[in-house]
């Protein structure tokens, strides 16, 4: 056998197919019917005028032969290295530029991360989850292990002393639970990691929506995370970049197992894989995180953070039990009794034309709710929390 057979054995790629055709045959069947969007998790643009300036000044550049820039160092221009590091140190976090990878968005990154450990290694991820930490880890025919969130750990599972695994997928804060671990639990996570040799991939895309002091953006916020923790984050949803492609990866030289340096691993796969990110599009990303970028990519943000705040104050006057929304930009809703997402989805679209994400899309302990996003308008938001508290309050 010369195929590999493990994506033959990956869950069929029918989620958000399945999604948008219920809710393309809904909205032919009701063309009268306003529907407001809570599903999707991409941002609604536009990019902050820094950088479009500094879009425009790279792509002015690269027209002209004195300033034209071929091929970029493939693992990040050392001005946008910089940028990372300087954001990271506005956060009390030191890190050496070279510990810094510059990427094409952390999904890209996620991916090939695996490269680094053996078929053999034994993942654990911590679920409902981004669908990408399992997916990847079955193609390259891992077994992997869940430990579930749920009500009664927050859906903020830590590790116990039994706990065993080599590598572990931790995101916070979490897509789709909207929730986040505080410094603390965080600490847990490290320490046991630390203990066992095991090897934590953080995944931080969503750290710019951090509100609470006691949530750390960063896992190097942590004593001891350098020599166990990878972080892999980007500017989709920090800065709006979603549709342009731009993110960093921190693989500290102090993380080092079995006698290898993870570190010079993956400057080793990224030289060998790669060809490094578009020199305009490394500009855009230096601007954004600048501190003026930053200042400016607060609204698109805050506007997320108040939608939460207005989402999740009419589901609980509703009396549902929802989590999330206050440090990341989803709410995860838990379904009347003994209904699936998929019925409440359906439920939800029929009775107040507002659509969500069925929570079976993030592994088996999604099946019993839903996910919202905070992407949307103020408008539609404040109009889909009016409509969603009209309709639960009378009950199913
Ligand atoms: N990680 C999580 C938890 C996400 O939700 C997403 C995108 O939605 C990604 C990673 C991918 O981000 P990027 O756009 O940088 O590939």
């Amino acid at each position: 056998m010369k195929i590999n057979v493990a994506y033959g054995q990956l869950p069929p790629a029918f989620f958000f197919t399945e999604i948008g055709e219920r809710v393309s045959a809904y909205a032919a069947a009701h063309p009268d019917q306003k529907l407001l969007r809570l599903g999707v998790g991409d941002v609604t643009g536009p990019l902050s005028p820094v950088v479009l300036e500094a879009l425009r000044r790279a792509v002015d550049e690269q027209g002209r032969v004195e300033t034209f820039h071929g091929y970029q160092p493939e693992t990040g221009a050392a001005f946008m290295k910089a940028a990372v590091a300087a954001y990271y140190e506005r956060r009390g976090v030191h890190l050496s530029p070279g510990e810094i990878f510059i990427s094409s968005g952390a999904a890209d990154d996620l991916g090939a991360m695996g490269n680094l450990f053996s078929i053999r290694a034994r993942v654990l991820v911590a679920e409902p989850a981004y669908p990408a930490y399992v997916d990847t880890s079955r193609m390259a025919g891992r077994t992997v292990l869940s430990l579930m969130g749920n009500r009664e750990n927050g859906f903020l599972p830590l590790p116990s002393e039994d706990l065993d695994a080599d590598l572990v997928y931790l995101c916070s804060p979490n897509n789709p639970t909207g929730t986040a671990y505080t410094r603390r639990q965080l600490q847990r996570w490290v320490d046991w990691a630390n203990a066992r040799q095991a090897v934590i991939i953080f995944d931080a895309a969503y750290e710019a929506f951090v509100q609470d002091e006691d949530v750390p953006h960063s896992i190097y916020e942590l004593p001891e995370a350098e020599s166990c923790a990878i972080e892999i984050c980007s500017l989709s949803k920090t800065a709006g970049f979603t549709g342009m492609r731009l993110g960093y990866t921190v693989v500290p030289k102090a993380l080092v197992r079995e006698g290898c340096s993870l570190h010079d691993m993956w400057k080793q796969d990224r030289t060998t894989r790669t060809n490094g990110v578009s020199y305009v599009l490394q500009r855009a990303g230096e601007a954004a995180l600048s501190p003026e970028g930053f200042r400016q990519n607060r609204r698109a943000i805050a506007v997320c953070q108040e939608n939460g705040r207005i989402l999740a104050e009419a589901l609980r006057k509703a009396g549902l039990w929802v989590t999330g929304g206050r440090n990341a930009p989803y709410l995860w809703l838990a379904c009347p009794e003994g209904m699936s997402g998929w019925a409440f989805f359906d439920h939800l679209l029929r009775e107040a034309q507002v659509v969500v994400t069925p929570g079976e899309g993030f592994g088996a302990g999604g099946a019993n709710y839903v996910r919202l996003s905070c992407f949307g308008s103020p408008t539609d938001t404040a109009a889909a929390a009016q409509r969603l508290l009209t309709i639960l309050k009378k009950g199913i």
